[in-house]
Formats: structure tokens, C-alpha cells, sequence
């Protein structure tokens, strides 16, 4: 029973079947579901159904409170990067709420002439209030589990400069909710570009799983229902170009496939119009 966006209203999709509760739910948005997430059983024999393949999902978090991201938490890609530091030493950064999309979206690549990857994450979704939180309580204020694409410009700006662009963090196709997925540190996430393989790993190789993200994230930050933590991505990113096909494929959660085009507007000046590859 999987919480999703269809047509900006709640959906339930349970297999090949995705209940519309369109109607139901009195105009709430889906991350309103999150919190009465209990209730929504009985809502299921009221709605109407329509088979899950015939539909085209928006985010199901369409516009979260934070988007909050670890960076070079996997030891294979700190080595990829050639980067000395993972999250003890560089914290966490925030990516720009108006950065998502969903299933249904578009990654659009600014710049023609700058490096920009695909980078495969585990997304996870908070359901409850979390401020100070330990590791072993963490997972009590997780509502679940998405497919994200933390899509980066390489270069030396900010990361939340360089990770903030319009599509540039799609998550999809729906949140599969905690008590389905006992362990996240043990899921296979697979990145893939026009079918081929870029990435394929478990989330077994994160620095820090997502109890210890949550505790470090929650001593800086309150994070509220439908916040949405990226976990960081494995080893295997690399450039993207308009017209190639991302896909994010997590073992219990699903695939999340988005297509890249060209933006139509000039980057501003500032930007540095090469950059050396850099985080
Ligand atoms: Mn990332």
C-alpha cells in the first residue's frame, strides 16, 4: 500500500492497482496523508481504481519543508571523487523544495557546457516531528521510502547552488511506507541511463544509514512530516545529456524513470561557463 500523486490528489497503489481518492479526502494534499496515514484503509472501498500502469504519477511529496542531502556517503564514491572528506567534515546541505518532480516530470539540464550527473539515491520520507533525535528512535518519525535523483552540476559553486535547479530532484514513483521495508540499509539501488547500468549497489554501503542521518540531521534541523532526506548516491555517476532516459531502480521501494532535455533559457553570467569536475 503505496502513497502517490495522481493529478496533484492522494492515491493508493496497491500492486497493479492504484485507488483515486480524489474526492475523499476533502481537497487534502498527499502530505496530509502522511500524518493520518492510519485512516486511509477505509477509504480504499470507497475509490474509484484505475490499473497503475495506465498512470502518470506527479511527486509524491510535491512540495516538501526541506530537502536535505548527505553528501559522498557511500566510501565507493568518495574515492570516485577523489574527495577527502564524507559527512563528518562537510555536513549535510539543503537542495531548494521547488527542485521536484515527479515521475510524470522533466530533468532539464541549464547549461550545455557544464558537467551535470545523474546521482541514484534512497529517499527517505519523514513522518513525524523529529528534533534530537537518536539512532535507535530514528526510524519512528520515518513515514517510508522513495526513489530520488540527486542531479548535479559538477563544479565549485555551493552544492545547494549547484543541486537547486528546477527537476533537478525527481522522486518517485510513490512512497513505499516504513513497516514494508524493515531495513533500509540493506536495499540494492541500481542508476541507469538510457538502460545501461551506471550504478549498482546497497544501501549496506552507506557512511551513515538513515538512523544515523536522521540523529545528525535532527541536531541542526527540525525535521517535519514530509521533509525528504537524499542519502547520497554509490559510485558510477556521470554526465547526462538531453534526450537520455534516468532510472532509479530500489529493491521494495520501485523504478522512478525521468527524461533529461535541454533548458531553453541562458545561464546567468556568474556561472562559470566551464568548470573544473569538482564535487
Ligand atoms: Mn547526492
Amino acid at each position: 500500500m503505496n502513497l502517490a500523486n495522481v493529478g496533484g490528489q492522494p492515491a493508493v497503489v496497491i500492486g497493479d492497482t492504484t485507488h483515486l481518492l480524489n474526492g475523499l479526502t476533502g481537497g487534502q494534499p498527499v502530505i496530509d496523508l502522511i500524518t493520518g496515514w492510519p485512516t486511509v484503509p477505509r477509504l480504499l472501498a470507497d475509490a474509484p481504481t484505475r490499473p497503475t500502469a495506465e498512470l502518470d504519477f506527479g511527486p509524491p511529496i510535491p512540495r516538501p519543508g526541506k530537502i536535505i542531502g548527505a553528501p559522498v556517503n557511500y566510501l565507493d564514491h568518495q574515492r570516485e571523487m577523489n574527495v577527502e572528506h564524507t559527512i563528518a567534515g562537510l555536513g549535510f546541505f539543503m537542495k531548494s523544495p521547488t527542485s521536484i518532480v515527479g515521475a510524470d516530470g522533466t530533468v532539464t539540464l541549464p547549461f550545455p557546457d557544464r558537467r551535470t550527473d545523474q546521482e541514484a539515491e534512497l529517499g527517505v520520507v519523514i513522518g513525524r516531528r523529529a528534533r534530537h533525535v537518536v539512532r535507535d528512535a530514528a526510524l519512528d518519525h520515518v513515514f517510508g521510502y522513495t526513489c530520488l535523483v540527486d542531479v548535479t552540476v559538477r563544479g565549485p559553486e555551493e552544492r545547494s547552488t549547484r543541486k537547486s535547479f528546477e527537476g533537478f530532484t525527481p522522486i518517485g514513483p510513490w512512497i513505499v511506507p516504513l513497516d514494508r521495508i524493515p531495513d533500509p540499509n540493506r536495499l540494492r539501488i541500481q542508476g541507469r541511463v538510457n538502460g545501461q547500468t551506471r550504478q549498482d549497489a546497497s544501501t549496506s554501503q552507506m557512511v551513515y544509514g538513515v538512523p544515523e542521518l536522521v540523529e545528525f540531521i535532527s541536531s541542526v534541523v527540525t525535521l517535519e512530516p514530509g521533509d525528504i532526506i537524499a542519502t547520497g548516491t554509490p559510485s558510477g555517476v556521470g554526465p547526462i545529456e538531453p534526450g537520455d532516459v534516468i532510472e532509479v531502480e530500489i529493491e521494495h521501494v520501485g523504478t522512478l524513470r525521468v527524461p533529461v532535455r535541454r533548458g531553453e533559457v541562458e545561464p546567468h553570467p556568474l556561472w562559470l561557463t566551464r568548470a573544473t569536475e569538482a564535487p
